[in-house]
């Protein structure tokens, strides 16, 4: 067998079923170790510092410089008492990963070697890096950006190392990270929602956001991994042909969690405990050799920060156990992809989940209003919504029948869509079937909720009882671009809603009319985006279009949306983004798929080139020197004999030819688009002339996969890349 491969499997085959984390105390005896949180702060700094601490982090209050110097060294005794030797500041650049620059702690002085760390070198840092994507941001003669402490998220040992959580943020100020428009949207969004919260509850001073982040993802033996070059540099599989059998027999999902898999899982769950992320659930995922894992919901930055940990987590653990984890949303064809459920909610500072239908009255008015504006709120910016999930990667995914569909729509489960209706028709409605009790709409409000348990996976956007979970975002994205769109979005009508109810109510209209009209008047102009149907179905495609909902069908053409003066001015107004920062994404979302794309296509040619016609053209020998033989043997008869070879020789010969020539055609492809100045202009090129090139080619490449002799056929086959 070709010896890459077979050196590949023979390999993977010693791979073991191993513990390397195991913690033989309870959970609970060493959850949260490796986090330096408030309580622990507390007794490494004095009062004085630890109410700076407190009031940086309850109100985003300045970090007095006085005060900064004895917070890092609390944090230095802290963390060289758990072994760290370096610190740094991690920051979320507009690379969807996460960007760190260890410094060590060691200094020298008087010839005497000490360590140090003080409070400037804790608050801000100025990494010498002018190679993050920057969207002209940064000029080139002021390329320097500034890294700074988000004292929101705690500080955090990792690798002997202690990380501290920082924004990112140009010389002139722009945010050039994912981290500094979440927060600034969250602040947004609880302004408006508060206002909304004390047309009910005057007490409510601020209102969070709650994610539960679910993380999906394939794991691959390692050997094998690195014996695929499109694995190792893009997370995907550029050709391949799908196995016999993949996810037919439904057997994966929820199946029985392989003994080597859940070794690491056990072992990285160990390991995220340490950093106080509370992981909940694990299973199978749909996919063979897909699995999925879940933490309990907790405040956003906090998740978003924890998911990005989680992610460097699980990569660290895997390596231990020669596996290689894939966040990549679709590193298979034929099989399904992977997603990050972001479960979103929001929740006052008193305590009351905004999206639960409560039990009185004045509660379901409360959440009917809350309703009544994301409604508005994803119905008015559906398409920069699904564009905010909109990625190379995740663009092999969605709409694909397997996940959700490129239009956006929410699912809202049928009593309460049932009671919208009601809301806009001005009738009752009959919840038979559940409670025998209806809920009285006309001249009053609802009163009751039955329980919601409907689920829909083919929507986007699904109501799921007390949240809405957006199932559209991919699995590699860094959420915090996903979730400051809804968090704007949603501020934005909720302003717009408080506004309207003020009008009515000055108009002499009491409170409760005047909110429940403009529920009514959100909901009804809203109503296109409500969807309870099969969401794969080409009805909806239809459906959807007719209703003026315009689905994401290519990428770059998508980011459009950041030029459209709804975009611009929501942000704007909103303090999330300026308008050049607005800019800014747009050209870094361009050039990444540019970029993205550009490298799947070197590589597909590359594999063609260097693995597959070699292959192709050593079998198509065996075949020539076959039909030869036969032909010496049998004479003129010779086909009668061999018709078989012949015709796979043909075939074989046919796609060995295709394959060069369409790779001929895809670098010229590439050429032509390289040439076109404007990014916009030239992603827009790689969306159709290169990936249209890509398909050909591999579906030649897959063929010959299918024709030649499996000895030697160089490449990890799917059925060997899927299955532990
Ligand atoms: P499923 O796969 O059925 O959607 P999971 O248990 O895998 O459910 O994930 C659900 C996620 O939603 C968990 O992270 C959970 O903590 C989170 N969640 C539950 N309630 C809320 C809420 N009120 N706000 C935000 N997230 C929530
Ligand atoms: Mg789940």
């Amino acid at each position: 067998m070709a010896t890459f491969r077979q050196r590949a499997l023979n390999e993977a085959a010693t791979h073991q079923t191993k513990r390397f984390y195991e913690d033989g105390r309870p959970v609970s005896e060493y959850f949260g170790q490796n986090v330096l949180d408030l309580e622990k702060m507390r007794s490494y700094i004095s009062p004085k510092a630890y109410e700076a601490v407190l009031s940086s982090v309850k109100f985003g209050a300045k970090l007095d410089l006085s005060v900064s110097d004895e917070i890092a060294d609390g944090m230095k005794k802290w963390a060289m008492e758990m072994g760290a030797t370096h610190y740094t500041h991690l920051f979320q650049p507009l690379t969807d990963a996460t960007a760190e620059k260890h410094e060590a702690f060691i200094s020298f002085k008087d010839g005497k070697a000490f360590e140090k760390f003080n409070g400037s070198a804790l608050v801000q840092q100025e990494p010498d890096a002018s190679s993050f994507p920057n969207g002209g941001l940064r000029n080139t003669f002021e390329a320097r950006g500034y890294s700074a402490w988000d004292p929101s998220s705690p500080v955090f040992l990792m690798d002997g190392t202690l990380c501290i959580p920082s924004v990112f943020v140009s010389y002139t100020g722009e945010a050039l990270d994912t981290k500094v428009p979440n927060l600034k949207s969250l602040h947004a969004l609880s302004e408006a929602a508060t206002a909304v919260a004390n047309l009910f509850d005057e007490s409510v001073r601020a209102v969070k956001v709650n994610l539960g982040i679910e993380q999906e993802y394939f794991l691959v033996d390692e050997s094998l991994h690195n014996a695929r070059p499109d694995l190792m540099l893009t997370g995907r599989t550029v050709v391949g042909h799908t196995s016999a059998k993949d996810q037919q027999l439904e057997d994966h999902y929820f199946g029985a969690i392989p003994s080597r898999v859940s070794s690491f899982m056990k072992d990285f769950e160990t390991e995220a405990y340490k950093l106080g992320i509370l992981l909940q659930t694990r299973h199978n995922e749909v996919a063979p050799n897909q699995f999925e894992c879940a933490p309990l919901f907790c405040e956003a930055t906090k998740a978003i920060d924890q998911n990005m940990m989680l992610m460097i987590v699980m990569q660290k653990v895997a390596e231990k156990h020669h596996l290689k984890v894939i966040f990549h949303e679709k590193p298979f064809d034929g099989v399904n992809g992977s997603g990050k459920h972001c479960n979103w909610s929001v929740v006052t500072d008193t305590g009351v989940n905004l999206l639960s239908p409560g039990k009185t009255p004045t509660k379901n008015l409360q959440f009917l209003s809350f309703y009544a504006a994301v409604l508005r709120a994803v119905h008015k910016h559906h398409f920069l919504l699904m564009t905010s999930v909109a990625t190379l990667s995740n663009s092999y995914r969605l709409g694909g029948g397997e996940a959700p569909p490129a239009v956006m729509s929410v699912f809202s489960g049928s009593t309460l869509y049932g009671v919208f209706k009601s809301i806009m028709e001005m009738t009752d409605v009959k919840v038979s079937a559940v409670s025998q009790e209806s809920i009285k709409i006309v001249n009053s409000i609802p009163e009751i909720f039955p329980d919601n348990t409907d689920r829909n996976r083919t929507s986007p956007f699904a109501f799921t009882g007390n949240r809405f979970e957006f199932r559209a975002v991919g699995s590699s994205q860094n959420v915090a671009s996903a979730v400051y769109v809804v968090n704007s979005i949603v501020a934005e009508a909720l302003k717009e809603f408080r506004t309207e109810v003020d009008a009515l109510e000055t108009s002499g209209i009491d409170r409760s009319s005047a909110v429940m009209e403009v529920v009514r008047k959100f909901v009804t102009e809203a109503k296109d985006i409500m969807f309870e149907g099969n969401g794969y179905s080409r009805e909806w495609e239809e459906e959807a279009a007719s209703r003026g909902l315009r689905a994401v069908k290519n990428v770059p053409e998508a980011y459009e949306v950041y030029h459209e003066t709804q975009t611009v001015e929501l942000f704007d107004r909103l303090g999330v983004l300026a308008p050049n920062e607005v800019e800014a994404r747009f050209e870094i979302l361009n050039e990444t798929y540019v970029k993205k794309l550009q490298i799947e296509a070197r590589i597909i040619g590359d594999i063609c080139l260097n693995h597959v016609i070699p292959a192709a053209v050593r079998y198509q020998n065996v075949l020539i020197e076959n039909v030869k033989g036969m032909k010496e043997i049998f004479g003129a008869a010779y086909l009668s004999y061999c018709s078989a070879e012949v015709e796979t020789l043909k075939k074989i010969s046919t796609y060995i030819n295709n394959v060069s020539l369409d790779v001929e055609a895809l670098v010229e492809a590439r050429k032509v688009a390289n040439r076109v100045e404007d990014i916009a202009m030239r992603a827009k090129m790689y969306s159709h002339d290169v990936k249209d090139m890509m398909d050909k080619v591999r579906l030649s490449a897959d063929n010959l996969e299918m024709l030649i002799d499996d000895e030697v056929w160089p490449l990890p086959k799917y059925r060997e890349l899927l299955f532990f």
